[in-house]
This record gives C-alpha cells, structure tokens and sequence, in this order.
C-alpha cells in the first residue's frame, strides 16, 4: 500500500481528534514530571559553555582553597555499589490471563447489486445496506446507515462521507453535532430535514472515524447510485472532499472545487465543505454559505430548458 500523502495524514488526525472529543476527551495531560525533569536538563545542556565556566570558576577557586586546608571531621566519600541488574518478574501463568486472539481472516459478502430493479424501493435498498458483508467496514458497525429522508423526487439531496460515532449508534445519518449544523444549514435554505433526502458514500462507520479508503468507497457506491437513480433530486450537495470524490472523481481540491457547479448523472451537483469542517474551522461558514445560495438560486430558476442549476 502506498505511503499516505500529507493531506489524508491531516485528515486523518482530524478524523482521530473528532472521534476523541465523540468518545468525551476533553484535554490531555500537560506533561510529566519526568518530562519536566528532562526538559529541565536539555535546558542546562543547551547553556552556552562561556556562560557555564563563568559560573563554576569562582567556585572552583573557592573550592580549591577550601580542600587545601585540613578538615578532619569531613567523611570519606564512598561509591554506592552498582545497582543490580534488572531483571524482569516472570510473567504470571494462570489459566485466567487473557489472550489475545488474532482475529480471523474477513470472508468478505457478496458485492452490492449496481442497478436497481423494477421492484426496488429505497426500503429494500435499506435492507441490504444493513445486511450487507461486501467490505471490511461491516465488522465493527453498530448499525449501518442506509440514509433517510424525502424519497419523491426532493429538491435537496446532501451526501455525506460515513457514519460517525452517534450515527453508528443510531442507524441514521448525520445525528450528531455535524448533523445538528447541517439541520440549521438546511433550515436556513427553507427547507426542514424531512423535506430533502441525507445519505453517505459509505453506510458503515470507518474504524475512529478515518476517511473509508478508496476501495471501501467503491465497494459501497452502488447503493448511492441507486438511491440516487431511484429518488432523482433536483440538485445533490456534496458535503465534504470524500462526497465529492466519491460522486465527481479527483476533481481537485475541495477549496477550490466547491462553490462550482458539476453534473453527476445529469444532476446538478454543488460541492462545499463539511458540517464537521466546519466546527473545526468557523470560519468556512461563509464560503459554504455562499455555495448553498448558489443552491437556493438555482432552484428557483430553473434552466430554460426546464432543469434546475447550470444550463
Ligand atoms: S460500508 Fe457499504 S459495502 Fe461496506 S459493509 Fe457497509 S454497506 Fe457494505
């Protein structure tokens, strides 16, 4: 596997970070004391050498002169023994210590269906997701997220990356303090959550919360597709670099892709940042704001042609 480059190293650690503060991390230890101590050392080691012999030469020289004069009453200076060597306690051998398995190979499940058929609905679709074994993913799900929302032909339809810890719990889509921006997001384009559809490239939780790799993207994309075919919005928002990959391809850099208009299957498709950006860094609620009003203006004013966003 390729080494990761710096920005899904930087994601990432933010992923990581997100999935501390969901678990209730709020701080980490300042430092020990041995980590005091030592730093207390390489500053003493870091003083320039001048400044040192400026120090030590008075005493040296007081030091010199004390020695020369007899001092009977002063012990001899006797060396500790050495230390002995350390020597590790055998470890405890109980029939109660707990081993650690390794966990048996994944036999992945049958790969999703890549189209609909006449007789799926986004409830059969839905039942598959949460059944479904087709990647590593499924092994550490509390619930698969299928999605949820307004399934005739919404004006709205928002995709996200992959459940997070409280939608993992739940079994619904954005539930937790990115979903709570994203209702207000919503809200503030005048519709409410029940009125647009929410779904993800990945239904099943990334381990801490990491970007689900390429292969897991691929892998689960097919029921996105049918979702989308099935419910067909007017206009698809992607939320984030993951979304926009997943539907778009490597169109570049979510800063300077978002705001932009692009068509996935004929639909008009707006790129902006994700409501988890978006609590880390506030001040991309201005851009992500201004791209949802391209949104709002699109829908309505509808193309001559009668379709909705960019000619
Ligand atoms: S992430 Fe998607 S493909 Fe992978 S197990 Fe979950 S539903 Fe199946």
């Amino acid at each position: 596997m390729p080494a990761p480059d710096g920005n899904t190293l930087h994601a990432l650690l933010r992923n990581y970070i997100d999935y501390l503060k969901e678990e209730g991390v709020t701080g980490v230890p300042r430092g020990t004391l041995a980590a005091k101590t030592s730093r207390k050392k390489a500053s003493r080691a870091a003083q320039p050498a001048s400044s040192k012999a400026a120090q030590t030469a008075p005493k040296t020289a007081e030091r010199s002169s004390r020695d020369a004069a007899p001092r009977p009453d002063r012990p001899t200076f006797r060396p500790e023994p050495p230390a002995p060597a350390y020597e590790p306690m055998p470890a405890a051998k109980t029939a109660s210590t707990p081993t650690l398995e390794p966990s048996p190979a994944f036999t992945p499940g049958p790969a999703p269906r890549a189209a609909n058929t006449p007789d799926d609905t986004l409830e059969t679709i839905a039942a598959e997701v949460r059944a479904c074994r087709a990647c590593v993913l499924c092994q550490r799900r509390l619930n698969a997220v299928p999605g949820e929302g307004n399934a005739n032909h919404p004006d709205l339809m928002f995709v996200g990356e992959g459940p997070g810890a409280n939608e993992d719990a739940q079994g619904r889509p954005f539930v937790g303090r990115s979903g709570e921006l994203l209702d207000k997001m919503i809200m503030a384009m005048g519709y409410s959550r029940e009125q647009v559809f929410i779904g993800n490239i990945v239904k099943c939780r990334p381990p801490g919360n990491r970007t689900p790799t390429l292969q897991e993207m691929a892998f689960c994309m097919p029921y996105l597709l049918r979702q989308i075919a099935l419910i067909q919005p007017r206009i698809i928002v992607c939320l984030g670099a993951t979304a926009m990959t997943g539907l778009l391809g490597p169109v570049g850099r979510i800063t300077q892709v978002r705001g932009n208009w692009y068509r996935f299957n004929h639909i008009p498709t707006m790129v902006t940042f994700h409501p988890a950006a978006l609590l880390r860094d506030p001040s991309k609620k201005r851009d992500t704001w201004h791209d949802l009003q391209l949104v709002m203006a699109a829908l309505k004013n509808p193309t001559p042609s009668g379709g909705t966003g960019p000619g």
